[in-house]
Protein backbone atom coordinates (compact mmCIF):
# COMPACT_ATOMS: atom_id res chain seq x y z
CA UNK A 1 0.00 0.00 0.00
CA UNK A 2 1.29 3.72 -0.92
CA UNK A 3 1.20 6.47 1.32
CA UNK A 4 1.56 9.93 -0.08
CA UNK A 5 4.28 11.41 1.47
CA UNK A 6 3.71 14.58 2.97
CA UNK A 7 6.48 17.78 2.52
CA UNK A 8 7.75 18.78 6.43
CA UNK A 9 6.37 21.84 6.92
CA UNK A 10 8.92 24.62 7.82
CA UNK A 11 7.57 25.44 11.15
CA UNK A 12 7.35 22.06 12.64
CA UNK A 13 8.93 21.82 15.83
CA UNK A 14 12.16 19.22 15.81
CA UNK A 15 9.68 16.29 17.52
CA UNK A 16 7.25 17.19 14.59
CA UNK A 17 10.41 17.18 11.98
CA UNK A 18 11.76 13.82 13.56
CA UNK A 19 9.10 12.08 13.00
CA UNK A 20 8.15 12.95 9.64
CA UNK A 21 11.45 12.40 8.86
CA UNK A 22 11.40 8.67 10.45
CA UNK A 23 8.64 8.65 8.60
CA UNK A 24 10.51 9.08 5.52
CA UNK A 25 12.78 6.58 6.70
CA UNK A 26 10.77 4.34 7.27
CA UNK A 27 8.33 4.44 4.15
CA UNK A 28 11.69 3.47 1.90
CA UNK A 29 12.84 0.91 3.62
CA UNK A 30 10.57 -0.97 4.93
CA UNK A 31 6.96 -0.39 2.92
CA UNK A 32 6.64 -4.12 1.18
CA UNK A 33 6.75 -5.85 4.58
CA UNK A 34 5.34 -3.44 7.60
CA UNK A 35 1.83 -4.09 7.78
CA UNK A 36 2.66 -7.98 7.96
CA UNK A 37 5.62 -7.19 10.68
CA UNK A 38 3.44 -5.07 12.37
CA UNK A 39 0.09 -7.42 12.59
CA UNK A 40 2.76 -10.22 13.32
CA UNK A 41 4.00 -8.20 16.32
CA UNK A 42 0.56 -7.51 17.96
CA UNK A 43 -0.89 -11.02 17.19
CA UNK A 44 1.80 -11.96 19.08
CA UNK A 45 2.21 -9.78 22.01
CA UNK A 46 -1.68 -9.95 22.27
CA UNK A 47 -3.29 -13.35 21.18
CA UNK A 48 -5.91 -13.61 18.45
CA UNK A 49 -9.02 -13.22 18.57
CA UNK A 50 -8.87 -10.46 21.56
CA UNK A 51 -10.80 -7.35 20.55
CA UNK A 52 -9.73 -3.83 21.95
CA UNK A 53 -11.19 -0.53 20.98
CA UNK A 54 -7.60 0.64 20.13
CA UNK A 55 -6.87 -1.46 17.54
CA UNK A 56 -7.03 0.67 14.73
CA UNK A 57 -4.21 2.47 15.68
CA UNK A 58 -1.71 -0.82 15.46
CA UNK A 59 -3.04 -2.28 11.94
CA UNK A 60 -2.30 -0.22 8.40
CA UNK A 61 0.38 2.01 10.18
CA UNK A 62 3.72 3.15 8.69
CA UNK A 63 5.25 3.75 12.35
CA UNK A 64 8.31 1.72 13.06
CA UNK A 65 7.58 -1.71 14.69
CA UNK A 66 9.43 -0.19 17.61
CA UNK A 67 7.11 2.52 17.78
CA UNK A 68 4.27 0.24 17.42
CA UNK A 69 5.68 -1.57 20.15
CA UNK A 70 6.43 1.08 22.27
CA UNK A 71 2.73 2.15 22.20
CA UNK A 72 1.26 -1.15 22.59
CA UNK A 73 2.87 -0.70 26.02
CA UNK A 74 1.38 2.76 26.39
CA UNK A 75 -2.05 1.21 25.44
CA UNK A 76 -1.81 -1.24 28.22
CA UNK A 77 -0.07 1.03 31.04
CA UNK A 78 2.66 -1.73 30.69
CA UNK A 79 5.56 1.39 30.24
CA UNK A 80 8.17 1.21 33.36
CA UNK A 81 6.97 4.57 34.50
CA UNK A 82 8.10 5.64 37.57
CA UNK A 83 4.87 5.43 39.22
CA UNK A 84 4.98 1.10 38.31
CA UNK A 85 8.73 1.06 39.61
CA UNK A 86 7.93 2.89 43.10
CA UNK A 87 5.22 0.49 43.43
CA UNK A 88 7.57 -2.68 42.92
CA UNK A 89 9.96 -0.61 45.52
CA UNK A 90 12.42 0.78 43.47
CA UNK A 91 14.18 3.94 45.05
CA UNK A 92 13.46 6.36 41.83
CA UNK A 93 12.28 10.30 42.26
CA UNK A 94 8.87 10.48 41.26
CA UNK A 95 8.95 13.43 39.43
CA UNK A 96 8.39 13.85 35.58
CA UNK A 97 11.75 14.40 33.74
CA UNK A 98 9.98 16.35 31.00
CA UNK A 99 8.33 18.81 33.46
CA UNK A 100 9.51 18.58 36.79
CA UNK A 101 6.59 19.63 37.83
CA UNK A 102 4.96 16.19 38.96
CA UNK A 103 4.99 13.01 39.43
CA UNK A 104 5.27 10.94 36.44
CA UNK A 105 2.51 8.51 35.76
CA UNK A 106 1.72 6.89 32.21
CA UNK A 107 -1.18 9.27 32.09
CA UNK A 108 0.82 12.60 33.39
CA UNK A 109 3.82 11.61 30.62
CA UNK A 110 1.65 10.87 27.37
CA UNK A 111 -1.50 13.55 28.36
CA UNK A 112 -0.90 15.78 31.10
CA UNK A 113 2.12 16.67 31.21
CA UNK A 114 3.15 20.49 29.40
CA UNK A 115 6.08 19.17 27.42
CA UNK A 116 3.72 16.45 25.76
CA UNK A 117 1.31 18.89 25.82
CA UNK A 118 2.93 21.22 23.27
CA UNK A 119 3.60 18.18 20.84
CA UNK A 120 -0.35 17.06 20.79
CA UNK A 121 -0.84 21.28 20.24
CA UNK A 122 1.47 21.23 17.65
CA UNK A 123 0.33 18.24 15.71
CA UNK A 124 -3.01 18.98 15.69
CA UNK A 125 -2.01 22.24 14.52
CA UNK A 126 -0.03 20.79 11.63
CA UNK A 127 -3.02 18.41 10.86
CA UNK A 128 -6.12 20.94 11.39
CA UNK A 129 -7.27 19.00 13.74
CA UNK A 130 -8.81 19.72 17.22
CA UNK A 131 -6.26 19.58 19.94
CA UNK A 132 -8.50 19.13 22.92
CA UNK A 133 -7.33 16.03 23.95
CA UNK A 134 -9.54 16.05 26.71
CA UNK A 135 -8.94 15.63 31.01
CA UNK A 136 -8.48 11.75 31.06
CA UNK A 137 -7.14 8.95 29.49
CA UNK A 138 -10.26 7.83 27.99
CA UNK A 139 -10.93 11.49 26.95
CA UNK A 140 -7.50 11.14 25.48
CA UNK A 141 -7.68 7.65 23.77
CA UNK A 142 -11.30 8.94 22.56
CA UNK A 143 -9.72 11.94 20.37
CA UNK A 144 -7.28 10.07 19.43
CA UNK A 145 -9.38 6.84 18.05
CA UNK A 146 -11.40 9.32 16.50
CA UNK A 147 -8.16 10.70 14.11
CA UNK A 148 -7.25 7.06 13.87
CA UNK A 149 -9.73 5.46 12.13
CA UNK A 150 -10.30 5.03 8.16
CA UNK A 151 -8.69 4.80 5.50
CA UNK A 152 -8.60 8.33 4.61
CA UNK A 153 -4.79 9.92 4.41
CA UNK A 154 -4.72 12.16 7.01
CA UNK A 155 -5.82 8.94 9.12
CA UNK A 156 -3.07 6.92 7.79
CA UNK A 157 -0.59 9.47 8.94
CA UNK A 158 -2.53 10.07 11.96
CA UNK A 159 -1.59 6.63 13.24
CA UNK A 160 1.81 6.70 12.15
CA UNK A 161 2.48 10.20 13.73
CA UNK A 162 0.62 8.60 17.04
CA UNK A 163 2.65 5.80 17.57
CA UNK A 164 5.77 7.46 16.48
CA UNK A 165 5.12 10.65 19.16
CA UNK A 166 4.24 8.30 21.76
CA UNK A 167 7.82 6.89 20.95
CA UNK A 168 9.60 9.90 20.94
CA UNK A 169 8.02 11.20 24.31
CA UNK A 170 9.13 7.95 25.68
CA UNK A 171 12.77 8.05 24.31
CA UNK A 172 13.47 11.35 25.21
CA UNK A 173 11.75 10.21 29.01
CA UNK A 174 14.56 7.52 28.93
CA UNK A 175 17.40 10.15 27.73
CA UNK A 176 16.37 12.41 30.45
CA UNK A 177 16.42 9.51 33.18
CA UNK A 178 19.37 7.64 32.33
CA UNK A 179 21.07 10.60 31.86
ZN1 LIG B 1 5.67 16.15 33.00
Amino acid sequence: MEVQVMPIPQHACWMTRKILEARMVWNNCQLMNQQSITRDLYLRLIGDGIRVPWKCLMFSTTAQPKAVFIMWLQLHAKLLTKDRLLKWGSKVEPQCMLCQNEDETRDHLFMKCSYTRRLWDEIARWMQMSSDIGGNWQQHLTWALKNAKGKTIRAQIFRMVYAEAVYAVWIERNQRVFE
